[in-house]
């Protein structure tokens, strides 16, 4: 562990409250948006378009003195704030080291640390190997080359509502067209798609009452049958899904594929990129189900805002690609690698585990009695410090992305970044920093209840 010197807190570089001192966006964020716009490709969207000249703990500060609650942390990026002080400090110190040397010209020790803590902390009592990559989708492609590898076979198994990337291969794995795949076909083939267990909106008819997670586990053995289970490399699921708009899935359907993958010979690939490092109060997802993927993916918080990613697997899988068949340029740069090694610091005491748990308590409080008392919410979901709200017509489940974006909206000129998410765009989500304070969130979900009543009594019926 390295010696913390005195610096400023977040807490003092960034004062830690909402505060509005111009309209949302202000002029100077207008202007650089304006210069954006002439500079940028029009491909990239934007949440929104206010430039940010300081974050920290709870809070994103932008270039005309205003600050929001972070509901967001850069998309489940910056768990232990964005500018946590280990962090900084060992990625300062590194910097005065070395930027790069590529782990595949000359090796660095902070590499092998943070394989090292992947492989002891990642699900699953066996023997592990970690290899390290940039990007998350990056980490998926590799994921599906090491299990194709490792088993011979071609095929890959993902599923409704998934969300894997935008690379080639993992916007074919991605489920929704717009706007990941849209104009950008022909898509590699030999990815094929089964039925996920959204309790919701169940992708298989059944009856009100069944078992979501059998109907959907009896869809899969079919797809899987109609291919031939022996063609399948992998099965590639989140074991919360994210952008398809944070769906737990039905108890019992990650057990179910577990099983599918033992009985096929099937590499079970837990896509934990979101999920992972804290976020839902246990260090990875899976582990509220009880079970452990043959291989699982870490990236998003891994690194605190430094761009890194990995996958954690079983020796005898991950030994079985050729040397020199997995790599990249910039694959566990040393900078990413000593802010990974910060953020393992941060997660070992356990502290920002109860905080997820907390966070959830605090959330549930405010936000679920919404589902009965307004006309509006279909249900309040999620795991840890990952939650969402998903609006619909509770009784026709008619989707409400109006609602969604118009709640958004306010939010967003109130000082609260919040995001959305959902194949239907009708789902908020609540990604706060682990770091966030109590007074912080709950202003930040107050405004959001008062945001989502004022909605919803203006909808008719
Ligand atoms: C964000 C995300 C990815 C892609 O990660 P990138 O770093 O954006 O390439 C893949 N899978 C899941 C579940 C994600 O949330």
């Amino acid at each position: 562990m390295i010696e913390l010197t005195e610096t400023a807190t977040p807490s003092e570089t960034v004062p830690q409250s909402r505060h509005l001192a111009t309209a949302v966006p202000g002029p100077r964020s207008q202007e650089l948006h304006s210069e954006r716009m002439a500079q940028v490709t029009h491909g990239f969207g934007v949440v929104l378009p206010v430039f940010v000249n300081r974050a920290a703990g709870g809070i994103v500060q932008d270039v005309d003195g205003n600050r929001f609650i972070d509901f967001a942390s850069g998309i489940a990026v910056t768990s232990v704030g964005a500018s946590n002080r280990r962090v900084a400090q060992r990625v300062a110190a590194q910097l005065e080291r070395f930027t790069h040397t590529c782990f595949m010209v000359t090796e660095y020790e902070s590499f092998t640390r943070v394989c090292r803590w992947l492989n002891e902390h990642t699900p699953g009592n066996f023997p592990k190997r970690t290899a390290l990559f940039s990007t998350g989708a990056e980490a998926v492609e590799n994921a599906v080359k090491i299990a194709r590898s490792a088993t011979g076979r071609p095929n890959v198994l993902v599923f409704d509502e998934a969300y894997h990337g935008r690379s080639l291969l993992t916007m074919a794995m991605t489920a929704k067209e717009n706007p990941y795949r849209l104009n950008f076909g022909p898509l590699p083939g030999e990815v094929i798609r089964g039925a996920s267990a959204n309790p919701l909106r169940p992708s298989v008819d059944g009856h009100s009452g069944d078992d979501v997670a059998a109907i959907a586990l009896e869809s899969v053995e079919a797809t899987l049958a109609q291919h031939g289970p022996q063609t399948f490399a992998a099965m590639v699921i989140e074991p919360i899904q994210g952008e398809g708009g944070f769906i737990v899935p039905a108890p019992g359907f990650l057990q179910g594929l577990r099983r599918l993958a033992d009985l096929h010979g099937i590499v079970l690939v837990i896509d934990e990129i979101q999920t992972g490092m804290g976020r839902t109060g246990t260090l990875y997802a899976s582990e509220h189900e009880g079970i452990a993927g043959d291989i699982t993916i870490s990236a998003k918080a891994l690194a605190g805002g430094l761009p890194l990613s990995a996958v954690t697997g079983r020796e005898h899988l991950m030994n079985a690609v050729h040397a020199g068949g997995l790599g990249g340029t910039y694959a566990g740069n040393p900078l990413a690698c000593e802010a990974a090694l910060a953020v393992f610091e941060e997660l070992d005491d356990g502290t920002l585990l109860s905080n997820a748990r907390a966070i959830e308590t605090t959330a549930r409080e405010i936000l679920e009695p919404l589902v009965g008392d307004t006309s509006v919410v279909a249900q309040f979901r999620g795991r840890g410090a990952m939650l969402a709200l998903e609006f619909a017509d509770p009784e026709t489940l008619e989707p409400r992305p109006d609602l969604a974006r118009a709640i958004s909206a306010a939010c967003h000129a109130q000082g609260v970044l919040t995001l959305i998410c959902g194949t239907f765009g009708n789902v908020i989500r609540l990604l706060p920093p682990l770091v966030i304070t109590d007074e912080l969130l709950r202003d930040g979900l107050g405004v959001l209840r008062t945001a989502i009543l004022e909605a919803s009594t203006s909808v008719p019926g």
